[in-house]
């Protein structure tokens, strides 16, 4: 529907804005499809773990999937996103099967100053049921794909 919307949560600098951004570039440059730019539309790029609480709360009140995304070079990063999980959590309630979360390390392309194992970030998203990819905005690793999974699941709604 119209109102689908897709929300990106993440601690400052771990790439939200860089991803959307690279999602809306890469659509402009292959070819016009209406629906991937509705998808644009539809994506609200927060800023971040420090947004005031009542803010929070609205993104995720009006949100239908949710982007959260870490950086691998942060295990930091990677812990910042618990509280937001848990406001996700607590007021999708019965909703949540219908709200779709994927936990993203974002520049996996930075191999040198890894944190987190790919392993550990699946071991997260599997105790927060919810699905887990790696991404790198800066080398378009996988963004593509983060946008499309979700939009597949607003299709099975
Ligand atoms: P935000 O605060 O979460 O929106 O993060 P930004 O998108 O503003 O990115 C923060 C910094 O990380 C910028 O310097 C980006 O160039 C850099 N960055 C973002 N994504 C990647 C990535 O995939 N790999 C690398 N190496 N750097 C990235
Ligand atoms: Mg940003």
């Amino acid at each position: 529907s119209n109102d689908y919307r897709v929300v990106v949560f993440g601690a400052g600098g771990v790439g939200k804005s860089s991803l959307v951004l690279r999602f809306v570039k890469g659509t402009f440059r292959e070819s016009y499809i209406p629906t991937i730019e509705d998808t644009y539309r539809q994506i609200t790029d927060t800023t971040g773990s420090h947004q005031f609480p009542a803010m929070q709360r609205l993104s995720i009140s009006k949100g239908h999937a949710f982007i959260l995304v870490y950086s691998v070079t942060s295990r930091q990063s990677l812990e910042e996103l618990r509280p937001i999980w848990d406001v996700i959590r607590e007021m999708k309630g019965a909703d949540l099967a219908n709200s779709p979360v994927m936990l993203v390390g974002n520049k996996c392309d930075e191999t040198e100053n890894r944190e987190v194992d790919a392993s550990d970030g699946e071991a997260e998203a599997a105790r927060w049921c919810c699905n887990f990819m790696e991404t790198s905005a800066k080398t378009n690793h996988n963004v593509k794909e983060l946008f499309q999974e979700l939009l597949n699941m607003e299709k099975n709604r």
